[in-house]
């Protein structure tokens, strides 16, 4: 399965990409973890990348598309991937289209103006990545990894409110780009995290 997530920033795409790689065991790619993981070791890549990310800009696609190439060469995805937050727009799908065009692209479908919330309360694991929200989880270590869970510094809300004005401007327009192509199925993410699952799950047994 080649398989691309598609949403705003908080509409859950790291949250649903966990539980469809542990469902359907597809190689989980985000570029934003990717860019912190190098943000965290100092490579000049992570250095690179986060005069862009704290200002909640994206990182040129010279670099972006570059990282996500030599990922894709890797043994995990000789079966596929399941991108999340890569394309994010249109010179990255297409140079996606030449590096290893996906099956399908799924859009989660949310609320623009619920997102401020949904991103200012996240928290995540600093080890592994998986997401929590302050109304439902109150502690500081992973339940999955036992990781220590933090608040990203660009989940503030001056960073989150360019990151949702650049995903308006240039990620959204992929929606009709894929649909074009007639690769895009939607589900809609202002359900609870697992009714999303289970529409996920519908449209991916669908295409077995
Ligand atoms: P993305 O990867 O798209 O940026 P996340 O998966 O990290 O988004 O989710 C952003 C925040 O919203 C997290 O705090 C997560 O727990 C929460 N969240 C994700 N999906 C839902 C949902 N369906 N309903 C309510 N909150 C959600
Ligand atoms: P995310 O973890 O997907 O919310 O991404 C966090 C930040 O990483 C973004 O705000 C961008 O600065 C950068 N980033 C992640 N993916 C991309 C991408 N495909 N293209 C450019 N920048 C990206």
């Amino acid at each position: 399965m080649k398989l691309v997530l598609l949403g705003a920033p908080g509409a859950g795409k790291g949250t649903q990409a966990t539980k469809i790689a542990e469902k359907y065991g597809v190689t989980h790619i985000s570029t934003g973890d990717i860019f912190r993981k190098n943000l965290k070791e100092g490579t000049p890549v992570g250095l690179k990348a986060k005069a862009y990310i704290d200002k909640g800009q994206l990182v040129p696609d010279e670099v972006t598309c570059e990282i996500v190439a030599e990922r894709l060469k890797e043994a995990d995805c000789k079966t596929g991937y399941m991108l999340d937050g890569f394309p994010r727009n249109v010179m990255q799908a297409e140079a996606l289209d030449k590096m290893s065009a996906p099956d399908l692209v799924l859009n989660i479908a949310v609320d623009l103006d619920k997102l401020m919330a949904r991103l200012t309360g996240r928290r995540v694991c600093s080890a592994c990545g998986e997401s929590y929200h302050v109304s439902t989880f109150s502690g500081n270590k992973c339940t999955k990894c036992g990781g220590d869970v933090i608040q990203r510094a660009d989940d503030n809300e001056e960073t989150v409110g360019k990151r949702l004005k650049v995903y308006t401007d240039q990620t959204q327009p992929l929606i009709d780009y894929y649909k074009a192509q007639g690769k895009l199925a939607e589900v809609d993410g202002m359900k609870a995290i697992d009714d999303v699952f289970a529409e996920i799950v519908t449209v991916l047994d669908a295409l077995a």
